[in-house]
């Protein structure tokens, strides 16, 4: 049993004295590093923390400032105290690194153990992990949250599908932990390519992160293999996965209060915006020794859900991620995040389990081009039957994006797949 009731049910005027005692301690640690020193000097800031909301007096530490303080710049504890280090994915640029005493090992993994707990997974569970294992933190993040559950963890790692496919058989694995794109994979190989019944698979549980899905493909993965799938969400700068994790309520993301000070604020202004309203999410560390992070810009755009969860846990929920600042694109002035496109091609029965978005500008104008990969019985038939899914989708698109697209629809497989992270969006523009 892996649940801390004292910790996730405490009264709200509780975590806010944990949350202010820690940030002070915080502030005290960080000023320790060469990066953090310098900064505080600079504007001359001082741990006088007497409520939360003195945070605000801090400025923002940016992935930028992360890369310029590469390789070891925020570390905050002499090099004999620390255990391990972790970079992130690498996604938009240089990977930033981090570095973990004993301690944030510790915790980290009791806020994974807390998140699998939350959504359901028990020490009786058999857990293949198939994120990659190495810098990136899905791998071990994972792998030490779900032992500390109690859980059998089989660390398989991503790719290499055929033999994951064995173990999930032969192990008769309850849970996974794997991104949403590389579900959609081990379905369509499973199904398409392997010919095996999704019956004789054990699963109960996915752990989905590491990427923005919609709410659509949540339920689409959920109807394709009968089992339940949550989200699960964090960045390397943060730790990595474990940071916020649904219940079993599925409607939006516990973040754990005790750990991150989370904040809402404006990607253009900076202002912290009232509870509820969309904006970037900024988090600072608050129990972390290696190296504590203040006011970190993810870049993830969210909102806070209010109200309480029925589940009884206090720490506020965050919508699920709608995308990053920069994977936002703007197509003839209209700014679109990949998982608007997303939740409508899920929404359509006819829609198989890929896709992909190209932008291009030709004479001046930009071109927006969504490939679609669509089930297979659909091209065994007639013609008319494609065009009327293409016309569909089409206006579908247009209603939700307010662009309208040019829709290619293409076989089951027949897009690049991916077993981590997925490349979604082409824009040609950029090349
Ligand atoms: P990088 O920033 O280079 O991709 P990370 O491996 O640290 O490196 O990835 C963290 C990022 O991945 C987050 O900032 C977020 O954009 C994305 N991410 C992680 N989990 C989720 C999730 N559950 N939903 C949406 N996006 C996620
Ligand atoms: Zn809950």
């Amino acid at each position: 049993m892996f649940f801390q009731p004292d910790k996730e049910n405490i009264s709200t005027d509780k975590l806010k004295a944990i949350q202010e005692e820690n940030l002070i301690r915080t502030i005290e640690l960080a000023g320790r590093s060469p990066y953090y020193r310098k900064l505080f000097k600079q504007y001359g800031l001082k741990p006088d923390i007497r409520d939360i909301k003195d945070i605000e007096k801090f400025p923002f530490t940016t992935k930028e400032d992360l890369r310029k303080s590469y390789p070891a710049g925020m570390v905050a504890v002499p090099f004999e105290k620390l255990v391990r280090m972790h970079a992130s994915s690498g996604t938009t640029g240089k990977s930033t690194l981090v570095f973990h005493t004993k301690n944030d090992i510790e915790n980290w993994a009791t806020l994974v153990a807390r998140g699998l707990y939350a959504a359901g997974v028990r020490s009786t569970d058999i857990f293949q992990n198939m994120m990659s294992y190495g810098l990136f933190t899905g791998g071990l993040g994972l792998h030490y949250g779900a032992e500390k559950l109690g859980a059998l963890v089989i660390p398989a790692g991503s790719g290499n599908t055929q033999k994951q496919i064995e173990l999930l058989l032969d192990l008769r694995t309850t849970v996974i932990h794997i991104t949403p794109s590389y579900l959609f994979y081990l379905g369509h190989v499973i199904e398409e390519e392997e010919k095996i019944s999704l019956s004789k698979f054990s699963l109960r549980i996915a752990i989905v992160g590491a990427e923005p899905h919609s709410e659509e493909t949540r339920r689409k993965l959920e109807k394709i293999f009968r089992i339940k799938v949550f989200n699960c969400y964090g960045l390397s700068e943060m730790n990595g996965p474990g940071v916020a994790f649904e219940c079993e309520y599925q409607n939006g993301l516990h973040l754990w209060e005790d750990h991150y000070y989370a904040e809402i604020i404006d990607p253009e202004t900076g202002k912290v915006l009232p509870e509820g309203r969309e904006g970037e999410l900024v988090l600072t560390t608050l129990q972390r020794e290696g190296m504590p992070v203040i006011r970190y810009r993810t870049r993830d755009i969210t909102k806070f859900i209010k109200g309480r969860c029925p589940c009884g846990r206090t720490h506020r929920k965050i919508a699920r991620i709608k995308g990053r600042t920069d994977d936002m694109f703007i197509v003839k002035g209209v700014n679109i995040f990949p998982s608007q496109i997303e939740a409508v091609l899920m929404q359509i029965p006819e829609v198989d389990k890929n896709y992909r978005i190209i932008i291009d500008r030709y004479e001046g104008l930009d071109n927006l081009t969504v490939e679609v990969e669509v089930k297979k019985g659909f091209f065994d038939g007639e013609l008319r039957h494609l065009k009327a899914i293409q016309d569909k989708l089409i206006d579908t698109l247009k209603d939700n994006i307010l662009v309208t697209p040019v829709v290619k629809l293409v076989e089951p497989g027949s897009l690049p797949s991916s077993t981590g992270k997925a490349q979604r969006v082409i824009d040609k523009r950029r090349l």
